[in-house]
């Protein structure tokens, strides 16, 4: 909670139990972003609607609606029923980055690459069909039907409209194995990037060239392993530092050149351990280290001295009542993650140039007044409940994956449309009329015979959905594929030997490669009976590795360099961790030739992985910082053996 809130009741998340509080603010702000049409006359009762509102004190939500003087309605959306992270969970539970498939364009039947595995029940189009026009999305429109359940309707639009290979947009070039980019040139496997070149198995990597394995950076230039950085040149391995030149292995340091195996250090040049040398000093004492060491040997020296660092509880810089991590120049935001420019916002990550706005992941730029969602890009304006909304969205409603469109209810893969429902056109009009006249018949739906079932259900038939996002069970991955399971890890279920569950029965379309599992891995045989649970998907898809001429074990690959032939680009080296098969590509060979560093061990996503298990969880701790004893909000859980100062005592001791 920031200053000046006052917590106004403490809910119980329906899906895991825990309190979380609402406070007066976020009363305020479920109140603004409240959608308003004009009024259908015959407003639903309190009764009629069957909701749970008497929790909440403030009487415009206790029947759903406010009437507005201008003879509009105000559709009223009330305070959450799970807790953030919950929230957090299910929307990641609808986001594939990384898990990449051999497929068929079902349009052309050319080979591509997407992140619809072929079992998948979608249709799939190749980036030039699926951008052109040969096909129209509203083509797939459907009539709202006031007899049935109304995710039961979406989700038949879902499995019927062409959906994009790759979620790359007409401004990349050469990048057929990234995803989620924009603006991105000659790139191989980068996820989340704008206006990078050159770069190879990045996440968030912005405006950067020729950098390969890293994570999160801006404005950087041939670096290599890192994460966390800032307009940094020529460096290789480093973690949470800016504007550093010419350096290895160093750990929060910023403004640095040459400097070696060193934490905490500001302005310093030539230091080798901490301790300064003189430039000549400082080459000979280099040239020693990596003639003696090997660079497995020094990353687990210097992941030893990132352990015994100072570290400052939060990560945030020119910020005023912001709490989070690594946040900059940003205002009155709170459960913040990750970057900059922003201003009344809560339960947030990867997010930029954005304002009065609640749960989202992965958002940039000027966007503001939205509310639960996951991905968009750029000018964005009172969104809710929606996923991957491209440039210009304005005023969409639980949309997929809609681009430049506005005015959109229930639409999926629309581009520059307005004033659709269910993928359907209408005028304004009809519009207008027909969406209030949908919301009633949201907030009292349809009784269904399986009614039943536990209160803290995700998705329950027959029960309000209505102001939540999509249940889990609509994501078209298994949750295995996804990125919750890298923030919200579950073990596999042991899977029954049952047959797989029929998708969507009235389209006779077969749901392939899914098991609907529930929070304690339960399978279910059938649709009807997993709807009655909280569901997550299973993929159980298992794509064939490519022919390559011989696998080799990570452990036999000679460390030296020189030693490796150019031949083993037709090997497939064996990952030391998952054992899972994987490839070098041209590029990252010549990059290692060039700077002497030896081949990968490790699968690029065990890399990813690795680098996600150097940066601390998503969750604010209280401890005592270890200088002056003050409590502090950290990310670092106070068992934690680091050394975790407050602000005023690591600026003191650092700078
Ligand atoms: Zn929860
Ligand atoms: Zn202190």
């Amino acid at each position: 909670m920031l200053q000046n809130e006052k917590i106004i009741e403490t809910n119980i998340c329906r899906h895991c139990g825990s309190n979380f509080d609402i406070t007066d603010k976020d009363l305020e702000f479920y109140k603004k972003i409240s959608p308003v049409f004009p009024n259908p006359k015959r407003p639903v009762s309190l009764k009629e609607t069957g909701l749970n509102w008497e929790k909440s004190p403030d009487s415009f939500f206790e029947s759903g609606f406010k009437n507005l003087w201008n003879g509009k309605v105000k559709y009223l959306i009330p305070p959450p029923t799970l807790c953030p992270d919950c929230r957090q969970q299910r929307r990641l539970s609808f986001r594939n980055e990384r898990k990449l498939y051999k497929r068929k364009c079902d349009f052309s039947g050319k080979d591509i690459i997407s992140i619809y595995s072929p079992d998948k029940p979608y249709k799939v189009y190749e980036q030039k069909i699926w951008w052109g026009d040969k096909w129209e999305a509203t083509d797939y429109g459907k009539d709202f039907d006031f007899g049935r359940w109304f995710f039961e309707q979406f989700e038949s639009i879902l499995l019927n409209v062409p959906r994009i290979n790759l979620y790359v947009d007409k401004t990349c070039e050469n990048c057929n194995f990234t995803n989620q980019i924009t603006h991105c040139k000659n790139s191989y496997l980068i996820i989340s990037c704008a206006e990078s070149e050159n770069c190879l198995y990045g996440k968030r990597v912005n405006n950067s060239i020729g950098c390969i394995d890293c994570f999160l950076a801006n404005q950087c230039k041939y670096c290599y392993e890192w994460i966390d950085i800032f307009s940094c040149f020529n460096c290789f391995y480093i973690i949470k530092s800016i504007s550093c030149k010419d350096c290895y292995f160093i750990y929060d340091c910023d403004w640095c050149s040459n400097c070696i195996l060193s934490t905490n250090l500001k302005n310093k040049s030539f230091y080798i351990e901490n301790i300064k040398y003189t430039p000549e000093e400082y080459k000979r004492r280099k040239e020693e280290i990596f003639k003696q060491n090997s660079i497995f040997y020094i990353k687990e020296k210097f992941e030893q001295i990132i352990k015994i660092a100072i570290q400052k509880n939060l990560n945030i810089k020119n910020c005023e009542n912001v709490l989070g991590d690594f946040v900059q120049n940003s205002k009155n935001s709170f459960f913040v993650f990750d970057w900059e420019n922003i201003e009344n916002i809560k339960y947030a990550q990867f997010i930029q140039d954005t304002d009065n706005s609640y749960d989202l992941d992965y958002s940039c730029c000027n966007s503001s007044l939205s509310y639960e969602i996951s991905t968009w890009w750029v000018n964005m304006f009172h969104c809710l409940f929606s996923i991957d909304i491209w440039p210009e969205a304005k005023n969409c409603y639980y949309c997929d994956s809609c681009i430049s469109s506005s005015y959109l209810f229930w639409c999926i893969w629309l581009r520059n449309k307005s004033y659709c429902i269910l993928n359907k056109q209408y005028t304004k009009e009809e519009y207008e009329k027909l969406v209030p006249k949908i919301i009633e018949h949201m907030m009292t739906p349809p009784k269904s015979p399986s009614i039943e079932g536990e209160s803290w259900a995700i998705v329950k038939q027959g029960e309000q959905e209505w102001w939540e996002f999509f249940p889990s069970s609509l994501s078209p991955f298994g949750y295995n594929e996804t990125v919750a399971q890298e923030y919200y890890p579950i073990n596999p279920p042991v899977l029954r030997d049952i047959p797989l569950i029929k998708g969507d029965s009235q389209n006779g379309v077969e749901a392939g490669g899914f098991y609907y599992i529930d929070r304690e891995w339960n399978t279910y045989n059938t649709l009807e009976e997993a709807w009655k649970r909280p569901v997550f998907k299973y993929s159980t898809y298992e794509a064939p590795f490519p022919k390559v001429e011989k696998i080799i074990p990570a452990s036999k690959l000679p460390e030296n360099i020189a030693d490796i032939p150019d031949d083993i680009l037709n090997w497939a080296i064996e990952c030391e961790v998952t054992k899972k098969p994987f490839r070098i590509i041209k590029e990252e060979l010549a990059f290692y030739r060039k700077h002497n560093l030896p081949i990968p061990r490790r699968h690029p996503d065990q890399r990813h992985l690795d680098r996600m298990s150097l940066r601390n969880p998503r969750h604010l701790y209280t401890r005592n910082c270890d200088k002056c004893g003050k409590e502090i909000q950290t990310t670092y859980a106070p068992e934690r053996p680091e050394i975790v100062y407050c602000e005023e005592c690591y600026n003191k001791e650092i700078y």
